[in-house]
């Protein structure tokens, strides 16, 4: 099917300019062409064609580090540093069955499409997410996780290194990809972390040099700090996916370059837990990618890219007093084109050849303004996107979320609500 899209404005990318009264031609889910007049209709002469109207169409979001079923844990340890809230966490998650999960990630998906997002990894529980999974169109990586200082998890993080090819057969049958996911370098010992890095072949998320604490900690137990370790165990690599790096040091900067590892930036949940801030535009400065993530519900709150987007401009521009240490299109970059190529996914740009993955936004709910990008940074929000398409799919339309069964995503509402009830919630 050859489908011409019209829209008042297009952006193809975080870095170019942006088009008015715009055409894009798609062609079985990918773009074959962008322009500013009718030359595509008469070059591909469209079977159909979808006015989009007033909007503004750009790359959909890429989220590069989160906990989707958390929404069963939103509020939960409020004013708790990450070592007490993670204990809290814990404790929580030991009560969750299977059902429950599913719930939390169907509820949670919902948001997350609602939300622009097209690609995602998630780091939780593999089974009811694979289920939840069913109801969306989204393109996923799911980690596998790998937690020994939780005890429920220790024996099953080993049993684990002998069914990664069981789990990724599970994983790619239900049309996700596969990430390896040891939780931290404080939750899992040396010997497992070794384990691991003899796995070539999948993408590798794990939290690193999230808190002082941490640092600290693994100083005096190994004489290293996180990324220095990493390498000696064998994972800091261009597989890796460090979600935070708040206290990478000078010298690590250097190691993660020329690794080619990306850092997973997750500014509102490192704001929220007090773990710091992590120098973002020095990073970029330096040439290490970097990605955005919202981490899960119960730091991060919710799956909206904006709130995401707009914190790491704040935080990165008052801790160094300088009001263009990260520029618009360089925070529009993170959230799109640079999640989605560590995903692996090949989206991120509204050009020939791209997969068309893209949302549109209402740009009645918008201010008028001098600067378009600035508003929808500033000022936007996931209620903005009026559409969210996937490989030329539309799978929010009209600002609705499309779910392939709406009874189900009722049900997974109302279990999350009785869990949140029968755990004193609200
Ligand atoms: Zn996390």
């Amino acid at each position: 099917m050859k489908t011409l899209y019209r829209s008042r404005l297009l952006l193809p990318s975080a870095s170019s300019a942006i088009i008015k009264d715009a055409s894009m031609m798609v062609e079985d889910g990918i773009i074959k062409g962008v322009g500013a007049d009718n030359g595509l209709r008469k070059e591909w002469k469209p079977e159909k064609t979808v006015d989009l109207g007033n909007s503004l169409v750009m790359p959909s979001f890429s989220n590069l580090h989160t906990h989707v079923a958390m929404v069963m844990l939103r509020g939960v340890a409020e004013g708790k540093p990450l070592d007490l809230w993670l204990n809290d966490m814990w404790a929580i998650e030991g009560r969750l069955n299977h059902d429950q999960l599913r719930a939390g990630s169907v509820v949670g998906l919902y948001d997350l499409v609602n939300s622009g997002i097209t690609s995602f990894i998630d780091f939780y529980d593999v089974m009811p997410m694979l289920e939840a999974l069913k109801l969306f169109k989204v393109k996923a990586t799911i980690g596998l996780a790998f937690l020994e200082s939780y005890k429920e998890m220790k024996d099953e993080s080993w049993r684990r290194i002998k069914m990664v090819k069981h789990y990724e057969d599970l994983i790619t049958s239900a049309g996700a990809r596969m990430a390896l996911a040891p939780h931290s370098t404080y939750s899992c010992s040396e010997e497992l972390l070794r384990e691991l890095a003899k796995l070539d072949g999948y993408p590798v998320e794990t939290h690193v040099s999230e808190t002082n604490d941490e640092v600290l900690k693994l100083k005096e137990g190994t004489g290293l700090s996180p990324f220095k370790y990493l390498r000696k165990v064998g994972l800091l690599n261009e597989r890796l996916i460090a979600a935070h790096g708040v206290y990478i040091t000078e010298e690590e900067i250097g190691l993660v370059r020329d690794s080619g590892a990306i850092l997973a930036h997750c500014p509102r949940s490192n704001a929220r837990l007090g773990s710091g801030i992590a120098p973002v535009s020095n990073l970029l400065g330096e040439g290490i990618r970097v990605g955005l993530g919202t981490d899960g519900p119960a730091s991060g709150e919710d799956f909206d890219m904006f709130e995401e987007m707009r914190m790491a401009v704040y935080l990165s521009r008052a801790s160094t007093r300088n009001p263009s240490a990260l520029g618009i299109r360089e925070v529009l970059y993170m959230a799109t084109e640079a999640g989605h190529h560590a995903l692996g996914v090949g989206s991120g740009k509204l050009e020939s050849g791209y997969p068309a993955d893209f949302i549109s936004i209402g740009l009645d709910r918008l201010p008028v303004t001098w600067d378009l990008l600035s508003s929808i940074v500033y000022g936007g929000s996931s209620s903005i996107i009026k559409d969210v398409y996937l490989d030329g799919n539309p799978i929010k339309s009209d600002y609705r979320v499309r779910v392939s069964d709406q009874m189900a995503l009722k049900d997974s509402i109302e279990e999350v609500k009785a869990f949140m009830d029968g755990g004193k919630g609200i």
